[in-house]
């Protein structure tokens, strides 16, 4: 989508740092890292919001779990914890709208989240 830092990033318009690509999903590092890891993975096609996805959309999610399991393997904290965020429309602190699935892990993490 025209105007969005994310499909620039996944159609390669801007710099970033891609961790992980495949036919449905690029993963990269988060540009400001709220953790020591803190990875995002993203679908290659745009969708705004988790609350914009149709039916068709759900084996995708199930897909991008996939992939964060597998980088939380290989960066070595799945057996100490990591946690999967996805912020949803402005209450919830979204600022980029196409959907991403924030990583984050290596730090103790603390509940409820601000
Ligand atoms: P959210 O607040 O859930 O929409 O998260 C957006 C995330 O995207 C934030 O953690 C930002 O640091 C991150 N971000 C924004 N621009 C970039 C970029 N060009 N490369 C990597 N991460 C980015």
């Amino acid at each position: 989508m025209e105007g969005c830092i994310f499909c620039k990033i996944v159609n390669r318009q801007i710099p970033s740092k891609i961790i992980y690509e495949d036919d449905q999903v690029v993963a990269f590092e988060d540009v400001n890292p709220q953790a020591p890891v803190h990875s995002l993975i993203v679908p290659k096609r745009h969708i705004a919001t988790l609350a914009d996805m149709g039916d068709e959309d759900y084996p995708l999610i199930s897909h991008i779990f996939k992939i964060a399991n597998r980088i939380a393997r290989d960066k070595g904290i799945s057996d100490r914890g990591f946690r999967v965020v996805v912020n949803c429309n402005g209450e919830a602190g979204q600022t980029v709208f196409h959907i991403h699935f924030h990583l984050l892990g290596g730090r103790q993490m603390h509940w409820p989240p601000g």
